[in-house]
C-alpha cells in the first residue's frame, strides 16, 4: 500500500501521523517512510533517535530505488501544497490521508484541502481528526459531526491531545517505545486508524 499523508496547514500532526502509521504498517509487512517534506521533519525524527525507528527512513530521490524491497511506502510531503502538487501526490499514492486537528482553522483549511481534491477528481482520500482535547471539550466530536454531515470520508476513529506524542517526536520514538499506560492508549489510536487502512 502506498499511503500519502498530506495537509494545507501545518501543525495539524501530518508529521507524527506519518510516522506512526509507518509503525503500525511496520507490524504488519515491511514498511519504508519517504520524507517527501523540505522540513525534513521524519528524517530529523529519525535523527534523533537513539536506537532507530522500526522501519526505514528515506529521502523521496532514494525512494524509487528502496521502494521496491518494501510492501508498504508512507510518504511525508510538504504542508501546504499547491494544486498541482495535491494533484501528482494524489496519482502517486493509494491514499491520502488528510490530518485534521478539530478547530476552525484547521477544518477551514481542511475543506479547501478536499475542494481541491474534489476538483482535481481525486476520490482516494480519508480524513482524520488529530490533537482532539480530551473531555469534557467537545470539539473532537463536533468536528466530526460536522465533517459527517458534509459526506467527507473520515477514520472511524481519531487521535487524542497527549503530551506523549510530544516526548516522542522530541526523543525520536515512536509511542509505543515509551513507558506508561497513557502511552500505550495513544498507541491504539494509531493502530485503529491503522486497521481501518488495510480493512
Ligand atoms: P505537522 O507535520 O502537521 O506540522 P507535527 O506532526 O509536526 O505536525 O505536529 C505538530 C506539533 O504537535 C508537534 O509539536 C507534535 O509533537 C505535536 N503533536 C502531534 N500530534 C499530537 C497529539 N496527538 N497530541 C499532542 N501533540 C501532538
Amino acid at each position: 500500500m502506498i499511503l500519502t499523508v498530506a495537509s494545507l496547514k501545518g501543525g495539524v500532526g501530518k508529521t507524527t501521523t506519518a510516522i506512526h502509521l509507518a509503525a503500525y504498517l511496520q507490524t504488519l509487512a515491511p514498511t519504508l517512510l519517504v520524507d517527501n517534506d523540505p522540513n525534513k521533519s521524519a528524517t530529523g525524527w529519525q535523527a534523533r533517535s537513539e536506537n532507530g525507528l522500526p522501519f526505514r527512513v528515506v529521502d523521496v530521490n532514494q525512494s524509487l530505488k528502496v521502494g521496491r524491497d518494501y510492501e508498504h511506502v508512507v510518504f511525508d510531503t510538504k504542508a501546504r501544497p499547491d494544486k498541482g502538487e495535491l494533484q501528482t501526490l494524489a496519482e502517486g499514492c493509494d491514499l491520502m490521508v488528510i490530518p485534521t486537528t478539530p478547530d476552525a482553522m484547521s477544518i477551514e483549511a481542511l475543506m479547501a484541502t478536499v475542494e481541491m481534491l474534489k476538483g482535481l477528481g481525486v476520490g482516494q482520500f480519508k480524513v482524520l481528526i488529530t490533537i482532539i482535547p480530551p473531555y469534557p471539550e467537545r470539539d473532537g466530536e463536533d468536528a466530526r459531526a460536522m465533517l459527517d454531515a458534509n459526506g467527507y470520508p473520515l477514520f472511524a476513529s481519531g487521535i487524542r491531545e497527549a503530551k506523549v506524542f510530544k516526548q516522542a517526536s522530541l526523543r525520536g520514538m515512536i509511542v509505543n517505545q515509551l513507558k506508561g499506560q497513557r502511552a500505550e492508549i495513544c498507541w491504539q489510536d494509531y493502530v485503529r486508524v491503522g486497521e481501518e487502512l488495510v480493512a
